[in-house]
């Protein structure tokens, strides 16, 4: 591979640590994936939470979340991206439920109102050597003091404790980007977990973001290794489970492993 900027975001790098195959498909080939409930889901309560702060402080209650997210489907379903095909109308009226019920938990573990936000759905990138880091935080608030506290919202299942550090991965990849690029560590990284409501924080450090950096320059020369050899090792965990391409995965070729047969193909 040249030496021409490679490209990576939280969730690009995400890819090709838990499955080079995986990678392979969504950024080097550019293959298209069918919009899944969960992740139309995500999308409509993000852009809910995203136009609620947008509103005065006052009015950011959970009656005009409510009335946000009607509109927001109202505009989003027809457009790219927006109503799975395969979902019935009675699948969207529970699917739509089960957004407004997001809603509310997001109001039992934060009160919009007191909350002094800086930035919503802020894009941000950094160049290192031959890395260009990028993506879009969901929220910055930053506090008198000057200190810079980012926000991430999940509608997925909280981590175990196991799994707590990686589920910071991608507000670490932003609080570095931050540094490098603002000269700010950011004060607190959050996670804000809207199925079982609950918020997950960490306070960043230099020595910590350094070897964070250390990590993504590592993760690009694998990347531009396994470009140069054409070299894709499919990972099989049980996110194949869930995974759009494992029709056409390699890993899963052999009958004898198809998910039919109720098992994972070995590593
Ligand atoms: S099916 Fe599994 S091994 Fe294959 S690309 Fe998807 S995640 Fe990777």
């Amino acid at each position: 591979m040249d030496q021409a900027l490679l490209k990576l975001s939280p969730s690009s790098a995400g890819d090709f640590k838990s499955c080079p195959q995986l990678f392979k498909y969504r950024a080097i080939d550019g293959l298209v994936e069918p919009v899944s409930p969960a992740v139309a889901r995500g999308s409509l309560v993000h852009a809910v939470l995203e136009h609620l702060f947008q509103e005065q402080k006052e009015l950011r209650t959970p009656e005009r979340a409510d009335e946000l997210l009607d509109a927001l489907w109202k505009e989003l379903r027809e457009g790219e991206g927006g109503r799975p095909p395969s979902m019935t109308v009675e699948d969207e009226q529970q699917w739509l439920r089960s957004s407004r019920s997001l809603l509310r938990n997001y109001f039992k573990v934060e009160d919009p109102r007191v909350l002094e936000v800086t930035r919503l759905e802020w894009w941000v990138e950094y160049e290192i050597a031959d890395l260009h880091l990028r993506g879009i935080i969901d929220r910055l608030e930053e506090r008198p003091d000057g200190s810079w506290i980012l926000t991430d919202y999940k509608t997925g299942r909280v981590p175990g404790e196991n799994r707590e550090m990686a589920a910071f991965f991608g507000l670490s990849f932003y609080a570095l980007v931050c540094w490098r690029a603002f000269g700010v560590i950011p004060k607190e990284i959050r996670l804000v977990y809207l199925s079982d409501p609950s918020v997950l924080t960490l306070n960043p450090h230099e020595r910590k973001l350094i070897a964070f950096e250390r990590q993504m320059l590592a993760l690009g020369d694998a990347i531009r290794r396994a470009v140069d050899r054409d070299d894709w090792r499919p990972r099989p965990s049980p996110l194949c489970m869930g995974c759009s391409f494992q029709a056409h995965c390699p890993a899963w070729t052999n009958t004898a492993n198809h998910p039919s047969m109720g098992r994972l193909p070995p590593r």
